[in-house]
């Protein structure tokens, strides 16, 4: 691997042979086990599986699968766990952390084929669905049936329910509806011998014996694949309305954040910050027109979802009258239509993407306590401002340095955008921004999780005796270690 020289391909794992090509042929078929440089058709080109989100990793793969079925993506692990050949889960591929390409040769298995929703009951709100289903897809499914997926996030139109609950995603409704830790039901995954694990329930309840599915939840595909999941989904609020504000200082954010708890309280479902200079970034480079008049040092969005317009309505204006007459807001406008709601939100959704406008962007996705939240950013610009790294022109690598996040869960996305990626950037940053998380005990992964990027700092948020478990159960489920290598613990 370029990206990462200290990294040297694990000699256990077999090459790719044309008599595994041969099997995975007589498995699935040319079209869904597709070799590189064979296909003639550019829609089979597998480039794209090979290269992530944010074209900071690049793998090697020759060889990509798209299972149809659970019992075919049973004998691919099977097979690949008795020749030793590495694999990748892949969903969506939009995570953030590199955790979904390969870093050399590992074969692709791609859930994208496993799309079908199997069940949905609307009295209990339980949604049974393969793991490739796109998350929008899967909310738009249950928008028609009046309930909505517990998750939210920027992804959604590419991300897949599998990969977010293999992520653990937070996102923008966890604030509300609480982690997908809480909200998942049930797992089918298959284990690296292929062997099934069938813990596809529907019940809220069930304490007979270890929850095992929770390992899967957020084990970033080190241990199984997850093939399809069962999810408590709430019902739609019918009224939901969403407020940006601009505020002076990070204090007046916490004091928004106080107010809405007490005064919106359970009709409260998102509470999003963004700096002035993500605000002013996202301007422009996108060109776009801003919800309020003049520039302000911190910005955030407020989402209420309830079921009756009239007591929401209510409660908003009571809550807009005290922030404003207080003084804990300086200016806010509030969505009247279903494109201004979307305007709003994209706001803060269109963040991500934008970010990455220059080159590259040094992503740091943060647990910390609420009133030192801001002060990383803060002391982040300051240290690479001392480098002389920071600046308009090219001569500098580093454009900005950001802070936004999902505040309500206390979680800071803290992100460097840069004009190319710069090993002299990333000394100055790292391990130092993992030192002063570790002060705060603050946690290096919040949402993002650790794939590649973040494995070697996972120390900073979990002690030895910690990590001493989790690589017991790597061992336990995947003793040759062909899941996902090189990556998380
Ligand atoms: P992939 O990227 O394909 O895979 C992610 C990891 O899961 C990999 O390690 C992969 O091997 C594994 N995996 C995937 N599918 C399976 C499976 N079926 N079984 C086992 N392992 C599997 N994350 C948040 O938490 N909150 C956010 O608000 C958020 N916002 C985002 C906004 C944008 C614009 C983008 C690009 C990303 C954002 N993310 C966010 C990152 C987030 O982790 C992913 O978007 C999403 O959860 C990953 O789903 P995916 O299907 O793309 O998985």
């Amino acid at each position: 691997s370029k990206k990462y020289p200290e990294i040297k391909r694990d000699s256990r794992f077999a090459e790719l042979t044309k008599e595994h090509v041969t099997y995975f042929h007589g498995l699935l078929g040319s079209e869904s086990a597709v070799l590189d440089g064979v296909s003639k058709d550019a829609s089979e080109d597998i480039e794209p599986f090979n290269s992530d989100w944010m074209r900071k990793f690049r793998g090697h793969a020759k060889l990509v699968l798209k299972p149809s079925s659970t019992e075919e993506v049973s004998k691919i692990l099977k097979y690949c766990n008795e020749n030793m050949l590495a694999v990748v889960p892949q969903g969506g591929n939009t995570g953030l952390v590199g955790g979904s390409v390969p870093v050399f040769d590992e074969i692709v298995i791609s859930m994208q084929k496993m799309n079908k929703i199997r069940s949905f009951d609307d009295v209990s709100g339980i949604l049974v669905a393969d793991a490739g289903v796109i998350l929008e897809v899967a909310d738009n499914y249950l928008a028609e049936r009046n309930h909505i997926f517990p998750l939210d996030l920027g992804a959604k139109g590419s991300c897949h329910i599998g990969g977010n609950v293999a992520t653990n995603a937070g996102g923008l409704r966890l604030l509300r509806y609480g982690s997908l830790h809480g909200n998942v039901l049930g797992i089918e995954a298959v284990l690296p011998d292929g062997r099934i694990m069938n813990d596809l329930l529907t019940l809220r309840k069930n304490n007979t014996g270890y929850d095992l599915k929770q390992l899967f939840i957020g084990g970033e595909g080190t241990i199984g694949i997850i093939t399809a999941i069962s999810i408590l989904c709430p019902q739609r609020s019918p009224a939901v309305n969403v407020a940006y504000f601009g505020l002076e200082s990070f204090d007046h954010a916490q004091r928004a954040f106080r107010a809405a708890k007490t005064q919106l309280s359970e009709i409260l479902s998102a509470f999003e910050m963004m700096d002035g200079r993500t605000q002013k970034l996202l301007k422009n480079v996108s060109g776009r027109k801003m919800p309020l008049e003049g520039e302000h040092p911190f910005y955030c969005l407020i989402e209420t979802s309830g079921s009756n317009t009239d007591h929401d309505s209510e409660k908003l204006s009571a809550f807009l009258e005290h922030v404003m007459e207080t003084g804990i807001v300086s200016d806010g406008v509030l969505s009247e239509n279903q494109t201004q709601f979307a305007e709003l939100w994209s706001c803060r959704e269109g963040i991500t993407e934008i970010l990455g406008h220059w080159g590259g962007v040094y992503k740091y996705d943060l647990s910390l306590p609420i009133a030192d939240l801001y002060a990383l950013v803060d002391d982040t610009r300051e240290r690479l401002t001392k480098a002389g790294v920071i600046g308009d022109d090219d001569s500098h690598p580093v454009v900005d340095v950001v802070g936004y996040g999902h505040m309500g869960d206390a979680n800071l996305h803290l992100n460097i955008p840069v004009r190319k990626y710069d090993k002299e950037v990333e000394k100055i940053i790292e391990p130092w921004v993992y030192e002063w998380v570790q002060k705060k005990n603050g946690s290096i992964s919040a949402e993002h999780g650790l794939g590649v990027t973040k494995k070697p700092y996972v120390g900073y948020s979990r002690d030895d005796g910690m990590i001493g478990m989790m690589k017991q159960i790597k061992n336990l489920y995947d003793p040759n270690g062909i899941m996902n290598p090189y990556k998380y613990i």
